[in-house]
């Protein structure tokens, strides 16, 4: 098409009145010097879905300094920073007569225009962490928002004057006033980009210093609620500082600013590879720490007080999820002999115990490439975590069928080369397999690992070690093709993401609620469509769930998120995706109800292969 954006105003005015339907009308490409207004996809009626719009100003009208996007990690920054600008000024809408503060006038939330979503306008900005998004995409010759709007009406007609003010006046003024380099803040967005690409920076110097998280001194890890993932405010925080025997110096890339002037350098908490324990009494801070650590595979944004904790991109949150469904996983280093004779090396279920899902949930975790685990007594099963030499005593083993982590915890270490940190303040038979011991008091980490040593020497546990069989690989699994149904009704491909925690494929319900370490509901959206995808390009019968997901990593390193969308051609597409990691997706995989998987045989020659840091310790 490419008319002048005059022409859409023309078009308004003759569909004015009609049936909603007639807003097909106006779909395609509307265009003047310093826009291009693009309506990709027009809403049945005013009750559903918002349409699908695309804003894009070239760069000679934006202006934005290439520096800004010089790489991949700044681009993400930069696009997340717009895309957070725009939301504000979306929202800015609702206060009428704001001008001056920059804000664009659009009509927004609770301020709708006519029936239904009439007049809303939605931009999928993220929460506490950066992630990798489809919102806005920024190239050397333009930048682009996407946005979602309710095209006015008035019952089920148009309203043609309301929709030219919507999309001839107001969104213009949106992408000008989040797009334009001129209309921006440009100190705050060059610091948080510069912020963004700091802990990048801090994440790649973790493994040459044999170290799987870093949190600096300084750092506000406590959250406003169990339901707010903001900070605590910080005259009610205790600031985290690292004990000397733990302190690690990283380097920035940009300097920060500090009490005594600009830093080049970050000083913390340096946790090491290997079993690393977090103990200390109830309510000092321990999960907290933990969660932190969950958290810091991805950037937080400047202000969220855990912008210095950085963690290993690898690692993987563990916990115990009753319930969930476990399809041929070889279980057997934790559990043996079930009653009934049923088979651990494949492991089959419906509903899983807390531990037999617990060890799934591990085995699984190293099977998709973990190269760390997290794990809290809070959310683990009591029998999978230790059985103690009184338990022992008078449960033979012959009547056990667990093997708890305790007996393992040094092997998925030594043979893997998979490191943990685990939160555990009820049972000191870990001194014992324990590299590291940091013990929270009152919300202050103490280096406590010569004392656990000491203490475990003085009193032995009088535990026997009764893990049988060496753990020293797990299981490769193939995915079938054909266990992978999107289908529902007479829709080919139905896929939705109702909740952070839950997406609908099909008529399963996929259950994320223990899949932690998913944090926005864009990128449970993109997990969905992401299981569709592999399914249908990288699922070959051959392939294993490991492969599936490496290969769906690098096409979206190739590709964007873009291609996630259903209806993608050409130039239609979402705006609102995020990136999931490879571990969510394979455990979004793993938690289908109708999937099917055979077992790979393993190789006797074949050594486990961690993600990044594989280098098992001597
Ligand atoms: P634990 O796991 O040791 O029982 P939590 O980590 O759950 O303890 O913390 C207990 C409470 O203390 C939580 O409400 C948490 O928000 C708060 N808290 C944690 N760390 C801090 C801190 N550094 N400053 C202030 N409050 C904190
Ligand atoms: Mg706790």
């Amino acid at each position: 098409m490419g008319n002048g954006l005059d022409d859409l105003r023309a078009a308004l005015h003759r569909i004015d009145g009609r049936g909603y339907k007639a807003y097909r009308d106006v779909r395609g490409r509307w265009e003047r010097p310093d826009l291009v207004l693009c309506i990709d996809r027009v809403q049945g009626d005013p009750f559903a879905a918002p349409s699908k719009l695309r804003l894009r100003v070239p760069q000679e009208a934006a202006e934005l300094p290439a520096r800004l996007f010089s790489n991949p990690v700044r681009r993400t920054a930069l696009a997340d920073f717009l895309t957070r600008r725009a939301a504000r000024a979306v929202r800015g809408g609702q206060r009428r007569g704001s001008g001056k503060s920059g804000l664009v006038e659009v009509d927004a939330g609770g301020q709708r225009r006519g029936s239904g979503k009439s007049g809303l306008v939605e931009v999928d900005a993220g929460g506490q962490q950066v992630l990798e998004r489809t919102a806005c995409v920024i190239t050397d010759a333009w930048v682009e928002l996407r946005v979602q709007a309710g095209l006015p009406a008035a019952g089920r007609r148009v309203l043609g004057r309301e929709a030219e003010e919507l999309l001839c006046d107001e969104l213009p003024e949106l992408a000008a006033a989040a797009l334009c380099w001129e209309r921006l803040p440009q100190e705050e967005a060059a610091r948080f980009v510069d912020c963004i690409e700091n802990q990048e920076h801090l994440r790649s110097q973790l493994d040459g210093r044999g170290l799987v998280a870093f949190v600096a001194d300084g750092a506000l890890l406590p959250r406003q609620s169990g339901a707010s993932d903001r900070p605590l405010a910080p005259d009610e925080a205790v600031l985290f500082e690292a004990p000397e025997a733990l302190r690690v110096e990283l380097s920035l890339l940009h300097p920060v600013e500090g009490p005594n002037g600009p830093r080049d350098r970050l000083r913390g908490l340096g946790v090491p590879r290997g079993v690393t324990l977090v103990v200390g009494g109830g309510y000092h801070g321990k999960s907290t720490l933990l969660r932190a650590l969950e958290s810091a595979v991805y950037p937080h944004v400047p202000g969220d007080g855990r912008e210095w904790v950085v963690s290993a991109p690898g690692l993987a949150k563990i916990r115990a999820e009753d319930g969930r469904r476990v399809e041929q996983v070889d279980i057997s280093a934790f559990v043996s002999d079930l009653p009934q004779g049923r088979s651990t090396a494949r492991f089959s279920s419906d509903d899983a115990s807390g531990s037999t899902s617990q060890a799934a949930n591990i085995v699984e975790a190293i099977e998709a490439g973990a190269t760390g685990l997290l794990l809290d007594e809070d959310t683990s099963a009591t029998n999978f975590m230790v059985r103690d030499a009184r338990m022992q005593a008078l449960v033979a083993k012959e009547h056990e069928p667990i093997t708890p982590f305790l007996e393992r915890v040094r092997e998925i270490h030594d043979h893997l080369g998979i490191s943990t940190v685990l939160v555990m303040g009820g049972c000191g038979d870990y001194f014992e397999v324990a590299d590291t011991v940091i013990a929270m008091r009152a919300f202050r980490p103490e280096d406590a690992t010569r004392e656990a040593r000491a203490i475990a020497d003085a009193s032995p546990s009088e535990r026997r070690n009764e893990a049988l069989v060496p753990f020293e690989a797990v299981t490769q699994r193939v995915p079938e093709a054909s266990s992978f149904d999107p289908s529902r009704g007479r829709r080919d491909v139905k896929i939705a993401a109702k909740a952070r925690d839950l997406v609908l494929f099909g008529t399963d319900a996929i259950d994320l609620r223990c899949v932690e370490q998913l944090v926005d509901l864009s990128q449970t959206r993109a997990v969905g469509h992401a299981v569709h995808l592999a399914a249908t390009r990288f699922v070959d019968g051959e392939a294993t769930l490991r492969e599936v997901v490496d290969r769906l990593e690098a096409f979206f390193d190739a590709q964007g998120l873009d291609a996630l969308d259903p209806h993608h051609r050409d130039e239609h597409h979402p705006g609102d995706f995020a990136r999931p990691r490879g571990l969510e997706i394979a455990a979004a995989i793993n938690r289908l109800r109708t999937l099917r998987m055979r077992q790979k045989p393993r190789q006797a020659t074949e050594k486990h292969e961690a993600r990044d840091d594989g280098v098992p310790a001597k």
